[in-house]
This record gives structure tokens, sequence and C-alpha cells, in this order.
């Protein structure tokens, strides 16, 4: 049986041609599949009933299945699918004033290991297909419905870069089939340098975001072990170099780890690093999870950070921990395999 939602354009065409049916009949597929949520060949409803019948015969549309949908107090949502094969994987609706974004999940875990991430503690189980990340847009977007997604990050489980040719062709059918523009798309990655060089290429004009989450390699190579391959003066070279857009920006996330990451010295030496790229700083206080090594700074703490930076000229913002009470927020996503997660992760009481 074929998976009509697993077949790139290119190859959903040859299926067609294969069957002897005109090639508009591809069109209407994509049409259904992307922009209708079709769920069934029986939701093709360009087709007649006979078609539909014996295109059922060799072909089907797959749906990642909604286990659980929770809702945080400020709004955001977190949805646990489970894939074919029985895995599963997260991913989060984060409404934010004008804007609904959807936080995709690129790899079922993380092979990073990045000591703060949950995410990083399951290992990597595998890569998602593309269209298993193109299915969180079409599913999400068939239960927010007439809600309407704006925004898209690739920030929930796994490194996008370490899976770039399927998120490569998920980014293709997100733009030109679900049509969300891919400057209102962020890729955010831990620094896999060769790959960084090579996105310009693969998925043009989409937004980079950066997790930096140190100043030296020294506490770098402690905290996300991709930095003994590439440290930072390399990853800030390849920004450096990197192709923006007019008017565009990379996003540097700041991880703030209590007595790690968060001192004085730290927020200067981090306007000194970022000096000559267009850059704007998202820090993101510690997200705590059962079991972790580390710790979110006071308040007092963090906002004494952010204004060495603001004062240095640089955009710092502080990223709201939302979702948290529902393990929705940056670096809580395990799926349903984490035995950590069984406990609600506390939550902070702080101003953010
Ligand atoms: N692998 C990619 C994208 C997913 S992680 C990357 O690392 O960029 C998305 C963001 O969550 C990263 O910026 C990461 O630094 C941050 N993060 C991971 N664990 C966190 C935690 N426990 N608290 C707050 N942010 C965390
Ligand atoms: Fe992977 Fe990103 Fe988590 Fe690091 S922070 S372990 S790269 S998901």
């Amino acid at each position: 049986m074929v998976n009509l939602k697993a077949l790139s354009p290119e190859e959903l065409k040859e299926f067609i041609e294969s069957l002897s049916l005109p090639s508009y009949r591809a069109r209407q597929i994509i049409h259904r599949i992307y922009e209708k949520w079709a769920t069934s060949i029986d939701d093709i409803k360009e087709f007649s009933w006979g078609l539909r019948h014996e295109l059922s015969q060799y072909a089907y549309i797959s749906n990642l299945k909604l286990l659980q949908r929770e809702r945080a107090a400020d709004g955001t949502e977190k949805f646990l699918f489970e894939l074919e094969d029985g895995l599963t994987i997260e991913s989060v609706l984060i409404p934010d004033e004008d804007r609904l974004t959807l936080c995709v999940s690129s790899q079922v875990g993380c092979a990073m290991g990045c000591d703060f991430c949950l995410t990083g503690t399951m290992g990597l189980k595998r890569n998602l297909r593309a269209f298993e990340i193109v299915d969180q847009v079409i599913q999400v977007s068939k239960i927010i419905n007439p809600e309407r997604i704006t925004n898209i990050v690739f920030m929930g489980m796994g490194e996008p870069l370490n899976n770039l040719t399927e998120v490569a062709e998920a980014l293709r059918r997100i733009t030109q089939f679900v049509k969300i523009s891919r400057r209102r798309i962020t890729l955010s990655t831990c620094g896999v340098v060769p790959k960084l060089l090579q996105l310009p290429e693969a998925a043009p004009a989409v937004n980079i975001a950066i997790s930096l989450n140190a100043t030296t390699d020294e506490v770098r190579d402690r905290i996300m072990p991709v930095n003994r391959r590439y440290p930072i003066r390399k990853l800030l070279d390849a920004c450096r170099a990197y192709p923006l857009e007019p008017r565009r920006r990379i996003t540097f996330e700041y991880v703030l780890l209590k007595g790690i990451n968060d001192s004085d010295a730290d927020a200067r030496r981090l306007v000194r690093l970022l000096g000559g790229i267009p850059s704007k700083i998202n820090l993101i206080p510690f997200n705590p999870y059962r079991g972790a090594k580390y710790q979110r700074p006071d308040d007092e703490r963090i906002l004494r950070f952010q204004k060495i930076l603001t004062d240095a000229g640089m955009t710092a913002l502080i990223r709201k921990s939302k979702g948290a009470e529902i393990s929705g927020a940056c670096g809580q996503l395990a799926g349903r395999c984490s035995d950590l997660k069984d406990e609600p992760a506390p939550v902070h009481s702080g101003r953010f």
C-alpha cells in the first residue's frame, strides 16, 4: 500500500501516471491533503466514488494518531502523537498576541546529549520522515480549525540539522502546499556547523536560531557536547557568513542555568561574541524537569543579565516559560517514553 502523504510531489506525479490517471489528479490530492487536511482517500471529494474505491486498493493516507492533548493555564497546548511504528512525538502550540506558533519535532529523541535537556536524555530513537513533520502541522491545523497556525518553529524534539534532507523536504511542503511563508518559520540548532553551512541552499530564507547557551568553550563543552567538535568560534564564524535577507537577524537562544552561565562576566562576553552579527537574544530561564541537574536563576539575576545586554545595545528578550506545568516548555519534551516525566515539573512562581 502506498501512503499518499509520504510521497513527494514528484513521486505522487509518477504514481498517478502509473495508474494512467491525468496529472491534475495529483494536484487535487495535494490540495486535499495539505489544505483540506484529508484523513482518508474518501475525503478526496473531487474523485468519484468509483475512483476513490479503485485508489483505495493501492493507496491510503496516513495520520499521526493524537494520544493526548493538554492545555496549560497560559493557553499553551501540547499534543502527543503516535507514529505508525508506535513511537511518540510531541508538538506544542503557543499563542502569543497576534501569533499562533506551532513548535514541531524533527526527530524522535536527540543524539546531541545536551546536559540540560530532557529530550537529550532519551538519545536518538530515529529521524522523522518529511511527512511526519508536516503531519504535525496538518493534524494541529485540523484540530484547531477555524483558528490558524501563523508561525512554525523547529524547537520541539530533535536536532533539525541532523535530519536535514527530511526537514528541507518538509519545509518545501509546508511553504508550497500548506502555504506558510518561510519568513514565518524558524529552525533552531545546537550548532552542527557543516550542516548550518548547507542550510541556505537546502532551505533558503528560513529564519535561524542558534542555541548558544554559554560564552566560553569550557562551559559549552561541558553542557553541550556538540561544542567539542564545533567550538564557539567556528559556530559564530558560520553565523557571520550566513546569507541573511535584508532586515533579518539571527536569534541566539541562551538557557540561563543558575551558577553555570548566568554571571555578569558571561553577559559581557556574550555582547563581545555577538559583535558584528545581526542578532537578537532569547534568554530562556531553565525549565526544570524531574531528575534535572540544573536550576533556574533568581528573577533578579535574570533581569540583571538582560540589562547588561540591553545596555550594550542588544535586543534581549526573556522568554516566558510557557506551558511548563504540562511539560510543554523548551527542553521538557520526551514523548511518552520518559519515566522521568510522570510527576509534573515544578512550576516556578517568578515574574516570567
Ligand atoms: N535541537 C535544537 C532544537 C530543539 S531544543 C536546538 O537545540 O536548538 C529548543 C531549545 O530549548 C534550545 O534552544 C535549547 O537550548 C532549549 N532547552 C533545552 N532544554 C531546556 C530546558 N530544560 N530549559 C530551557 N530551555 C531548554
Ligand atoms: Fe538535542 Fe536541542 Fe535538546 Fe540539545 S537542546 S539535546 S540539540 S533537542
